[in-house]
């Protein structure tokens, strides 16, 4: 019986199941899509990030090397004692060979420069960077903390990238030269007027430092870079000026890259780091996977449709199969089958039961008189007028032309005689449309251990036939004999 609901219930909303089951199915394939090509596009963004940055820094370093040439070409140079104007022009001489050399193998470093004690001396590539030449790097209020913080790292500190007062953008790699005690005289910058003897910093620089290497790196370098690796696909953004790192500012890319930027790798070099980080302009879905979801929705829709069609169309024929056409009341099938049943209860569990069929009074002369429609409209009324009357549990049939059966199930039979009489009383009593009265002749039998379906259905014809003999608009009752 549970089963019996069950199904039904399964059979009633297969179309809603069946469209709920394809519209997950297809959810989880676009939200599985969406995952994987989300995951895809950031593990390709990561891998551009780590190729750009190790390409990048790379370079830088190759370049950041430069200062530490210098720093040792004047270390173990000779003719390094700033006190000794020959040693100089010697240096000087040297110098220029040196990094003619070196200019020739990177062509984007702007100028090396060398500052003994501090002050520009020694500019590559002049007429580009004239402005350079004798800037004193103490003097300078802004730069002396930071040259001082150079001093003291012994090491490569970056500065920019920065606008060249001569046009163009670099990056600032210093560092200073340390030679032998007593390189650096703070009675000599006093008495050149570049420090009074209250000056901190002239105490803060060390005996042994003799000045400084400084190498300008064009940025167009970070920018030929960047041009390798950025595609259609990702924006590639990089933040750190003055070798800051993550706090730095963005000095190359947009900042939404930052914003919504989906790999990043913290790269360091030799004078500080930067942050670099990617984004990407590809959605995570593509149109076809979102046709291929519009798509499944429309088949998971005629698919419903199509079920529910399936179903209406299988309880049409069903009822088609069970009911009359013109009155839906239970037809001669349905209700022998339903007899059946009871015959098979009866056998089981002994629960008896009842037929009560009866045959419209002269109702050839109905037809006659008003015509066969109205004589159909009789049919019907009569069919609504005894369904609504009888128990829900007995089963109302047209068992042919203008006869018509009423099986009651359980009931003993003087129950069935005086439901009979009931209805007999009920109709003769009703004032029908045009036709005005109308009666019917009853049979009633009830079955019996011995009987068939043929010998109750054959007792209750009897009836009727009684009931006519009568005198008609009657009730017959024939026992089993
Ligand atoms: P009786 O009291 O002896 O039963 O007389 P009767 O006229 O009812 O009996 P008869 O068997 O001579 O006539 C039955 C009539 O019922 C004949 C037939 O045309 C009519 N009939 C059968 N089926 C239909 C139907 O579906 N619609 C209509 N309008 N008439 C029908
Ligand atoms: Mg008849
Ligand atoms: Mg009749």
């Amino acid at each position: 019986m549970i089963e019996l609901i069950r199904n039904q219930i399964l059979v009633r909303y297969l179309h809603y199941l069946s469209f709920l089951l394809l519209l997950l199915g297809s959810c989880i394939y676009l939200y599985n899509t969406y995952k994987s090509n989300k995951f895809q596009t950031h593990y390709e963004a990561q891998i551009l990030v780590n190729g750009f940055s190790s390409e990048l820094i790379g370079k830088l370093n190759e370049r950041l090397m430069l200062t530490k040439s210098l720093a040792a070409f004047v270390k173990h140079s000779e003719y390094n004692n700033i006190d000794n104007p020959l040693h100089l022009i010697t240096l000087e001489d040297g110098f220029y060979r040196f990094t003619n050399s070196l200019h020739n193998d990177f062509s984007d470093i702007v100028s090396m420069q060398l500052a003994p004690e501090g002050k520009v001396k020694y500019v590559t590539n002049l007429e580009r960077n004239q402005e350079a030449l004798g800037h004193d790097l103490f003097i300078d209020d802004e730069r002396r903390e930071q040259v001082i913080t150079t001093i003291k790292s012994r090491n490569n500190i970056v500065a920019g990238p920065l606008n060249l007062i001569q046009g163009g953008e670099a990056i600032i790699a210093r560092q200073a030269i340390f030679t032998r005690e007593g390189a650096f005289n703070p009675a000599r910058v006093i008495s050149n007027g570049r420090a009074n003897e209250y000056d901190q910093w002239v105490t803060d620089v060390p005996s042994d430092f003799w000045g400084f290497a400084t190498v300008l790196i064009d940025s167009q370098l970070i920018k030929d870079v960047a041009e390798n690796w950025n595609g259609d696909r990702f924006n590639i953004a990089i933040r750190g000026r003055h070798g800051l790192g993550r706090p730095g500012e963005i000095f190359e890319g947009n900042e939404d890259v930052f914003k919504e930027s989906i790999a990043e790798l913290e790269v360091e070099f030799d004078g500080g780091s930067w942050l670099v980080a990617a984004s990407t302009n590809v959605s995570y879905l593509k149109l076809n996977d979102v046709g291929i979801f519009i798509f499944t929705i429309f088949i998971s829709i005629t698919i419903s449709i199509l079920i529910k069609n399936s179903i209406l169309e299988r309880k049409k024929l069903t009822e088609q199969a069970q009911k009359d056409p013109l009155t839906k009341a239970f037809n001669r099938l349905k209700i022998r089958t339903e007899v059946q049943n009871c015959i098979e209860h009866y056998q089981r569990y002994g629960v008896g039961f009842c037929i009560i069929m009866f045959d419209i009074d002269k109702f050839k002369s109905i037809n006659d008189n008003f015509g066969h429609a109205v004589g159909d409209d009789v049919l019907k009324s009569i069919t609504d007028l005894f369904s609504n009357y009888i128990r829900k549990t007995d089963i109302f049939a047209r068992y042919g032309g203008e006869e018509f059966i009423i099986l009651c199930p359980n009931t003993p039979e003087i129950n069935a005689i005086a439901l009979a009489e009931r209805l007999r009383a009920l109709l003769s009593d009703t004032n029908f449309e045009i036709v005005g009265k109308v009666t019917a002749s009853f049979g009633v039998s009830s079955f019996s251990e011995h009987d068939s379906l043929d010998s109750l259905y054959k007792r209750a014809d009897d009836g009727i036939y009684q009931a006519k003999n009568n005198g008609r608009n009657d009730v017959c009752f024939v026992p089993i004999t």
